[in-house]
């Protein structure tokens, strides 16, 4: 998938509009997004056959210096990341960007490519029949550009006052994410001291991916005009509240959707039923891929609304999964929300884990749990056994060796894919493991920041 090349007068038309270099992003295992650029006319040489890189990129880690050398991922060999082209965009200032992904110097797929394994998946639910659409959720605070703490003298939980504090950051991310093309649903306040959330438009998983790679591209650009700059770390700091990065999916089968209009639990068709059984079920061992940083056990606890249980619940704001019926106040129809994921996250991967194990349970039509209609934390452990709700992992080291024994994940994602995120995790755990809470979260507050 490199799109149709640009004809020579388009570049020159795009030359004379005054772009000159284009940028083109991949997201690691370890979450960070790293990039090349070229200048306007090599548009079409970044496509195909793509610039170089060492496959070490797939092993670089979040300390700014790590490489989780694997025994398939080493100082050998060289890849290629071909940008998509149909998915090029303009974002101002003469700078273009599109998404990258990676293959072989013979153009095969590289297997632990995060948008290629996402485009698999996405394959995989077209040939079962099922059209899938994924909505982000963006929460980031606002930091000094050293990382700072900014002051918070005027802030309430999504106050007006953190509107008019940063409106003028808060008004050119709108213009801005306008102008590159992405839809932004609505853009508030959160409940942390400058912490701020938008919400993305439903799209196909890996455009929708690829338009949160951007909005964050566009959100660091504007933070820097501001002088501010963004932490997208899970925990910024140890006293206060994590961000997450929640996605929201629906999903379409040829008779009709699964979370509206049949005859299930609240209005989920049989096969809705078992996507969410699938979904419920899997996150113990899809942590690693959806939470899986050293940091984001800091945020994973009960009462931050960060969904610490695996169990269900409509509009259920400490359930891991999230169920919002359709109807008049939400005319998109159901949709279904996986709280977990973090901003340390790699976005392509954890729509991958998040599909592919929807799939997992349509297809062996899994039975849905019960419903929980409470805060499960407030329940008896007696209570939350019968109804099936496991307390997810809040220990890295546990966290990783789900993953890597998860049969599933690896049936989902492809062992390579499996593989570097648990190397990059493990390096994490391995130098870092010895931090205390608030060590942690000094040390990782920018690692994921644009
Ligand atoms: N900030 C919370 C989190 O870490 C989520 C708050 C919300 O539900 O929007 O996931
Ligand atoms: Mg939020």
């Amino acid at each position: 998938m490199t799109g149709t090349p640009l004809a020579a007068a388009a570049i020159a038309q795009l030359e004379a509009e005054g772009i000159d270099t284009v940028i083109g992003t991949v997201v690691n295992p370890a979450g960070l997004t790293l990039a090349k650029t070229v200048p306007i006319r090599r548009t079409n040489t970044f496509a195909d056959p793509g610039l170089g890189a060492s496959p070490s990129w797939h092993a670089f880690a979040i300390d700014q210096s790590g490489i989780a050398f694997t025994p398939d991922v080493g100082v050998i060999g060289d890849q290629r990341l071909r940008i998509d082209l149909s998915a090029l965009r303009m974002v101002g200032d003469g700078l273009a960007w599109a998404p990258a992904a990676f293959f072989e110097q013979d153009g095969a797929p590289v297997p632990a490519c995060s948008r290629g394994t996402l485009s698999r998946v996405e394959a995989a639910l077209a040939e079962a029949g099922v059209e899938a659409v994924i909505g982000h959720e963006v929460e980031f605070l606002l930091v000094t550009p050293d990382g700072g703490r900014l002051p918070s003298t005027l802030w309430a939980q999504y106050g007006l006052a953190g509107v008019l504090e940063h409106e003028a950051f808060v008004r050119d991310v709108t213009r801005s994410a306008a102008a590159a093309g992405i839809a932004i649903e609505q853009f508030h306040p959160e409940y942390g001291a400058n912490q701020f959330e938008l919400s993305l438009a439903p799209q196909p998983p890996v455009a929708a991916a690829d338009q949160l790679v951007l909005l964050r591209l566009v959100i660091g650009r504007v933070a820097r005009r501001h002088g501010l700059r963004i932490s997208l770390s899970p925990a910024a700091f140890a006293d206060g509240v994590g961000s997450g990065a929640h996605q929201h999916f629906s999903l379409t089968m040829p008779e009709g959707p699964l979370f509206s209009g049949g005859a299930g639990a609240r209005g989920m068709t049989a096969a809705g039923e078992s996507a969410v059984a699938g979904v419920v079920g899997g996150l113990p061992e899809a942590q690693g891929v959806l939470c899986g940083s050293i940091v984001s056990g800091l945020r994973m606890r009960p009462g931050n609304w960060a969904g610490a249980f695996a169990c269900w619940g409509t509009e259920n704001r400490e359930a891991a999964v999230r169920f919002i019926t359709g109807g008049p106040g939400n005319p998109r129809g159901g949709n279904v929300e996986v709280k977990i994921v973090d901003p340390s996250a790699n976005p392509y991967l954890a729509s991958a884990a998040i599909l592919g194990l929807a799939l997992d349970g349509i297809k062996r039509q899994a039975a849905l749990p019960p419903e929980i209609t409470i805060d499960p934390a407030t329940m008896p452990d007696s209570d939350r056994e019968r109804d099936e709700i496991v307390s997810l992992h809040r220990g890295q080291a546990e966290v990783i060796a789900a993953l890597d024994h998860s049969e599933l994940l690896r049936g989902i994602l492809g062992d390579p894919a499996v593989d570097m995120v648990v190397a990059v995790r493990r390096l994490e755990h391995e130098r870092y493991g010895d931090l205390d809470t608030e060590q942690l979260a000094d040390k990782f507050r920018m690692a994921w920041s644009l």
